[in-house]
């Protein structure tokens, strides 16, 4: 059997959803649009076997009711937000089994961006190179991460903390082409970090090609995202600059970022 291929579909203005597929059965991740997903699945002869859906915005579900037209397939989705096309309402602990491609994600919540957000995580079979793989929606974005819409600061920071915790090799599909405008951000934080300088001129060069920057890794992310390193006491030092005051925790500190980045 071929291995299993995972790639970006460009919609909208920078969003991404995520296909995965072999030679005759696919699975999206996120369709705010239903016609380049169409496009994809007829010029790659592929039949639609599932969707899954990481939150409620219209440009992760906006696609469901042509695709579920054509095609009458499951839709998974946040079992703590109300999407009407979801028919398979998932949550933290439930599995998900892709019987026909053949692939098992484990669901992941992971709430901030909106009350219900999760994440799919799973390893790809042995037979595609067995990599871990995370969809994680609007949550984690390279040297980023979502804005906190419907949740807490703590809550958010706890979710990216649980996504942190998964394995370094993670390949992290991310459903924006934020990296620029978020190493922007993170250099100003950070400016003397050797390994986002490094990530700045890969990701300068592949869009000056148009390619995606995506997936990221978890390793990655743990050396280059600020999000992910408020417990360090230089990211503590600028952070307490910024806010003006003395900020004792991590999640604080994750709480001023978020508000910077928000002003930027
Ligand atoms: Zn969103």
């Amino acid at each position: 059997m071929m291995a299993l291929q995972i790639h970006p579909i460009p919609a909208f203005r920078d969003n991404y959803i995520w296909i995965i597929h072999n030679t005759e059965h696919a699975v999206v991740i996120d369709p705010g649009d239903a016609s380049p997903v169409l496009d994809y699945l007829q010029s790659h002869k592929l039949e639609l076997h599932a969707i899954l859906i990481t939150h409620h915005h219209s440009d992760h579900t906006g696609g469901n009711p042509t695709l579920i037209a054509k095609f009458n397939v499951p839709v998974y989705g946040p079992k703590q937000e109300n999407i009407a096309t979801v028919t398979h309402p998932v949550r933290e602990g439930d599995k998900v089994h892709l019987a026909t491609l053949p692939l098992i994600l484990e669901v992941i919540d992971i709430p901030g961006h909106t009350h219900g957000h999760i994440a799919y995580f799973g390893s790809l079979p042995a037979s595609s190179h067995g990599k871990n793989i995370l969809f994680c929606g609007d949550t984690l974005f390279a040297s980023g991460c979502g804005r906190v819409f419907e949740g807490t600061p703590q809550q958010m920071y706890r979710s990216l903390q649980k996504l942190a915790d998964l394995p370094d090799d993670t390949l992290v599909y991310c459903t924006h082409e934020y990296t620029l405008g978020n190493i922007n951000f993170a250099r100003t934080v950070e400016p003397s970090n050797i390994d986002l300088q490094r990530e700045e001129l890969r990701a300068k060069q592949l869009r000056s090609e148009n390619i995606p920057t995506l997936p990221t890794s978890i390793a990655r992310e743990k050396s280059c995202n600020p999000f992910l390193r408020c417990h360090l006491p230089e990211i503590n030092r600028i952070a307490c600059l910024y806010a003006k005051k003395k900020l004792e925790q991590p999640v604080e500190v994750f709480a001023t970022l978020r508000e910077w980045k928000n002003n930027f």
